[in-house]
């Protein structure tokens, strides 16, 4: 249960120059040019942080912090309208990003960023907010003491905004990053009846996070919503937090003319796992074996560590689209995918 701390303390004065524009360009594509401004302004560490500027469209108005009894924290980013993201951990420094596309900030004074420190907040340590691109979209970061895993919800309703949860895990295995294929504006492929390939991939990415939650492994997730992210910056998270495994989702297409799960690898370092999520998954779903296969894909070429791509199976053949359509089959599917996983790591230290 989180425990929430109502104090509210405006420094409206010392944040009168934080403007809002009304612009709201897309954001950045690539995490990698996340800027690590100088930093400009530093409220003193109130529990909440009011920003002024809330004239014109999709205002960031205020964030607060709270800690929960396990130790986590609790972000709340609160907008005028209900809005967009893209979260993201990076580790060198570990951190927490969110961006929020259609939400513009003025650089601070003689910098690009403002900070704060919350006082109630366990994990998040320190929060900076600026301008995501120099024609708009804002970004929020998040220091952490170590790469955590995080939960970001779009909030709707009279207080609308993104609400953040940074868990805190004890000394852990991990990071695992999970990778739902496709996302935004790329749906995937897509069934005769309009199954959405994003839609699935994302469903049974989540639903895997959280299986290896459970079990205690820091798992991370390329995307957390219905956004498009570029397939080298997906390789590029999961190197830059020094990930142990890396797992894309994906359904597979063949004109409706097969059907059955796959897996495929590129490096050597890659087999025990493509050959461990095949026969996971498989054990699972009890979909035809269609084997693991080597393949380039940028993906699991550009990933650092054991990377595989799953097919769990055919979108575009009926009797598999209902299937993946189905809540079971898609926690069956995640739950295959997580043991493959939490096998890797077991095997993957000293015996
Ligand atoms: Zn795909």
């Amino acid at each position: 249960m989180a425990v929430l701390w109502v104090i509210r303390r405006c420094r409206l004065a010392a944040l009168a120059l934080l403007l809002v524009h009304l612009t709201g360009a897309a954001v950045s594509s690539a995490w990698a040019q996340a800027p690590t401004p100088p930093l400009v302004t530093s409220p003193e560490a109130p529990e909440e942080w009011r920003l002024p500027g809330t004239v014109g469209t999709s205002a960031l108005l205020f964030v607060s912090a709270a800690r929960t009894e396990s130790g986590s924290s609790v972000v709340l980013l609160r907008t005028d309208r209900p809005v967009a993201f893209r979260t993201a951990a990076l580790g060198d420094p570990p951190r927490v990003i969110v961006d929020l596309p259609g939400v513009s900030v003025a650089p601070a004074p003689g910098g690009v960023a403002w900070q704060w420190r919350p006082a109630a907040a366990q994990v998040a340590e320190r929060v900076r907010v600026m301008p995501a691109t120099p024609n708009g979209g804002a970004r929020v970061i998040i220091d952490t003491p170590a790469v955590l895993p995080f939960r970001a919800t779009r909030v709707g309703g009279s207080e609308p905004g993104v609400r953040l949860e940074v868990l805190w895990m004890p000394p852990h295995r991990g990071p695992v990053v999970i990778d739902p294929g496709h996302g935004g504006d790329e749906p995937g492929a897509i069934g005769s009846s309009g199954t959405r390939e994003k839609e699935v991939n994302l469903a049974v990415a989540l639903a895997a996070q959280q299986i290896l939650m459970d079990w205690g492994v820091v798992c991370l997730v390329t995307r957390a919503d219905d956004v498009p992210v570029d397939l080298w910056e997906r390789a590029y998270l999961a190197n830059e937090v020094g990930a142990v495994a890396f797992v894309s989702i994906h359904c597979n297409a063949s004109r409706g003319t097969a059907m059955g799960t796959e897996v495929y690898y590129t490096s050597p370092v890659s087999a025990r796992l493509a050959s461990g999520a095949l026969n996971e998954l498989v054990a699972q779903v009890h979909r035809p074996d269609r084997g693991v296969h080597t393949a380039r894909f940028v993906v699991t070429r550009e990933a650092e560590m054991p990377a595989v791509l799953c097919e769990l199976a055919f979108i575009d053949a009926p009797d598999e689209e209902a299937l993946l359509c189905d809540d079971q089959f898609r926690y069956r599917a995640a739950l295959g995918i997580a043991r493959a996983v939490y096998r890797e790591l077991k095997s993957s230290v000293a015996p």
